[in-house]
């Protein structure tokens, strides 16, 4: 498609970011032009708007960028996944190791019923971690995962075989 360079050549690479080694992937620079911003938006809603999914979940905090758009266009109610402590309601949780120790990633009980289709959108995989965790948030309460979603991979980090054979849909590799 030819979207995709479009939407390649606006994402930045910062390298030695958060820590030294790191070549952090930016889509802050992807946002600030509208039409490319777009375009990846409407690449996932082309992908899913006529697979019945009730729900997108979207992970803290840049999944907060692209699910929301996401959702509003396929007609399905939008669920954050948060960090610990974040959201005011009862949650359940989910811990996933990091490279040096753990995170977690929690979801408000009733926000979603069994039986719904959902989609989990994040800006990258790397590892598969963060994927994991929030695919099984959404298993625990008998959501069936249709695909996670994510602008960027990092293939070098087999990110896609941690995930078990579930989908995943990514608009670009990084470089
Ligand atoms: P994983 O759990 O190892 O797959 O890491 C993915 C999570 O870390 C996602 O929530 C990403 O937003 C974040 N992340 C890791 N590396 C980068 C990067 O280079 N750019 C933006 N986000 C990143």
């Amino acid at each position: 498609d030819p979207r995709i360079q479009g939407i390649r050549t606006r994402i930045r690479v910062v390298p030695n970011f958060p820590k030294p080694g790191i070549m952090f992937q930016d889509i802050t620079t992807l946002l600030l032009d509208p039409n490319a911003f777009k375009n990846a938006v409407d690449l996932f809603v082309e992908r899913y708007k006529k697979e019945n999914i009730s729900v997108v979940a979207g992970v803290e905090a840049r999944g907060f960028i692209f699910g929301p758009p996401i959702a509003l266009a396929i007609g399905a109610k939008f669920v954050p996944l948060r960090k610990p402590g974040k959201l005011p309601g009862e949650v359940i949780s989910e811990e996933y190791v990091l490279e040096y120790g753990k995170d977690c990633l929690q979801m408000h009980i009733g926000a979603v019923e069994p039986g719904e289709r959902a989609l989990v959108v994040d800006d990258l995989i790397a590892t598969g971690g963060t994927l994991c965790a929030a695919m099984k948030l959404l298993e625990r309460v008998g959501a069936e995962v249709i695909e996670c979603a994510c602008v960027i991979e990092l293939p070098e980090l087999k990110g896609r075989e941690r995930l078990e054979g579930k989908p995943l849909f990514t608009l670009l590799e990084s470089l």
